[in-house]
C-alpha cells in the first residue's frame, strides 16, 4: 500500500520550462512538486544554445513592433532575473557572454537591400548599429561591418544547476517516464523504496517533446541535425550568427568548454535546419566546407566534427513566420505547456500560474516532509560529453 501526499499542482518534466514554472508557483505560496523522468533539462534545455533573444534579433527576424516591445519585456525579466532581482532568483548562472555578434557574408547584390526589404509588404526595419569587425571575427576571415547585440548567452548546464539547488526539497526523480492515472493521481516510484501517490488538483505537463503525447495538445516539432566541432585551436568566447536573407540565420555558432577541456562550437541555424535531411557523413562535409566559406581563417586543421538529431518543440507561430509566444493547452485540469525557446520561459510561466488562478486555485497548506529522502534528479549533461559520439 503506498503512501499519499495532496498537493496544488504536479509539474512532469524538468526542462527549463517546468524549473521557472515550480519556482514562479512557490513564490507564490503554491504548494507545487516538479517530478523529472531522467535528468533535469534533458531534451531540449541541455541541447540548446543558450541564446537569449531579445528585440534586436527580432528585429533580424523582421517581426512587428509588438513583438519587439514583448521581446524587450522578456530581455528585461532575464536581466532582473540574472541579476537576482527577479521574481526567480538566477544569481550564479554562469553567463557564457553578454552579447552576440551578427555579420553579414559578402553577396553579390547590395545586402542591405535585400536585408530590409526582402518582402514589399513586411516593414521596414531598423538595423543595429554596425561597429567596427571585432578582432576575434576577423582573425577568423570576416571583413565589413557588423552588429553587436546586447543579449546574453547563458551555460544552460549551471542554469538548470541553480534551479536544483534552490528548489531541491520540491524536485523528485521517478523511475520513467510519469502517467497520470485516470483519477488525475501519480504514482512515484522508484526501486527499493514503497510508491507514493500525489494527488494534485492540477497536473501541469512540461515534458517537451513527450507533450505530444496528450492528443489534445496542438503540439509542433521539428527536427534539427546540430553540428558540433571539437578543436584545441578554435577561440573559446565566439558567439556569432552569420545572416541570411530569411528569418533563419545562414549559422549560428556558439562556444563552449568540453568536460576534456577542449573547446567546442555547436553550429546551428539554417545549416542545422537544412541537415535534417542529410545523411551523417554528408552533413559534416558541408559544414565543414560552410565554415570554410564563411570564416576562410579559422583553423579546421585538426578540427573533429559530429552530428546530433534533435527534436525541438515550436510555438504557436504568427506573424513573420517565427513563434512569438508560448504554447498551452488545457484538458480539464490538465495543462500542456511548451515555451518555444528559452527566451519565452518567463511568459509561460506567468501564464499558466494566471490560467490557475483564474480557476480559482488558491495556495494550499502543503508540506513535502515525506519525500525529504526521496531520490533528486541529476542535471543532464552536454550533448558534447556523450562518450558514444563518433567524431570524424
Ligand atoms: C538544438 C536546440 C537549440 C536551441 N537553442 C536555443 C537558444 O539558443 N535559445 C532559445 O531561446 N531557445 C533555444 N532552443 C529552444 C529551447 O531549448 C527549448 O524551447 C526549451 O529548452 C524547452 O524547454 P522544456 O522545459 O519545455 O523542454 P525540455 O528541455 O525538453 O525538458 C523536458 C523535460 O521533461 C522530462 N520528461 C519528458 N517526459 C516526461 C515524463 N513523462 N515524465 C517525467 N519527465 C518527463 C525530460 O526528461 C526533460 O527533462 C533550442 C532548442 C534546440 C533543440
Amino acid at each position: 500500500m503506498s503512501d499519499s501526499l495532496n498537493i496544488d499542482v504536479a509539474i512532469v518534466g524538468g526542462g527549463i520550462a517546468g524549473l521557472w514554472l515550480l519556482s514562479h508557483l512557490r513564490a507564490r505560496g503554491y504548494g507545487a512538486l516538479l517530478i523529472e523522468g531522467r535528468h533535469l533539462g534533458q531534451g531540449q534545455t541541455i541541447a540548446s544554445q543558450g541564446l537569449i533573444y531579445g528585440s534586436g534579433s527580432y528585429t533580424l527576424a523582421r517581426m512587428g513592433a509588438e513583438t519587439d516591445r514583448a521581446a524587450d519585456g522578456l530581455m528585461e525579466t532575464w536581466r532582473r532575473c540574472l541579476a537576482g532581482s527577479g521574481e526567480v532568483d538566477l544569481s550564479g548562472v554562469r553567463q557564457l557572454s553578454q552579447c552576440q555578434y551578427l555579420w553579414m557574408p559578402k553577396l553579390r547584390s547590395s545586402w542591405l537591400d535585400r536585408l530590409i526589404h526582402p518582402f514589399k509588404r513586411k516593414p521596414v526595419v531598423k538595423m543595429p548599429p554596425g561597429i567596427d569587425c571585432p578582432a576575434l571575427l576577423s582573425q577568423l576571415g570576416v571583413e565589413g561591418n557588423v552588429y553587436q547585440l546586447d543579449e546574453p548567452v547563458l551555460d544552460v548546464a549551471s542554469l538548470l544547476q541553480v534551479f536544483a539547488e534552490r528548489q531541491r526539497e520540491a524536485i523528485v526523480l521517478h523511475q520513467s517516464s510519469v502517467v497520470l492515472s485516470s483519477d488525475g493521481a501519480i504514482t512515484l516510484r522508484m526501486p527499493e523504496r514503497n510508491p507514493v501517490t500525489i494527488r494534485p488538483h492540477w497536473c501541469v505537463f512540461t515534458a517537451g517533446v513527450e507533450n505530444a503525447a496528450l492528443v489534445w495538445a496542438p503540439v509542433k516539432i521539428r527536427s534539427v541535425h546540430m553540428i558540433m566541432v571539437r578543436s584545441k585551436h578554435l577561440p573559446d568566447n565566439l558567439y556569432a550568427h552569420c545572416l541570411s536573407d530569411g528569418a533563419i540565420p545562414r549559422l549560428t555558432i556558439t562556444s563552449h568548454r568540453a568536460a576534456d577541456g577542449s573547446v567546442i562550437w555547436y553550429l546551428g541555424g539554417r545549416l542545422a535546419e537544412e541537415g535534417n535531411r542529410r545523411h551523417f557523413s554528408q552533413h559534416l562535409r558541408e559544414a565543414r566546407q560552410e565554415l570554410a566559406r564563411l570564416l576562410p581563417k579559422a583553423d579546421l586543421k585538426d578540427a573533429q566534427f559530429t552530428a546530433l538529431r534533435i527534436r525541438r518543440v515550436e510555438g504557436p507561430r504568427t506573424e513573420g513566420n517565427r513563434p512569438d509566444k508560448p504554447g498551452i493547452s488545457q484538458n480539464g485540469k490538465v495543462i500542456a505547456a511548451w515555451p518555444g525557446s528559452l527566451t519565452m520561459v518567463p511568459m509561460l510561466a506567468e501564464a499558466v500560474v494566471q490560467r490557475l488562478e483564474r480557476s480559482g486555485l488558491q495556495p494550499g497548506a502543503v508540506t513535502l516532509e515525506p519525500l525529504a529522502d526521496w531520490p533528486r534528479p541529476e542535471v543532464a549533461s552536454y550533448p558534447w560529453d556523450n562518450e558514444h559520439l563518433v567524431w570524424q
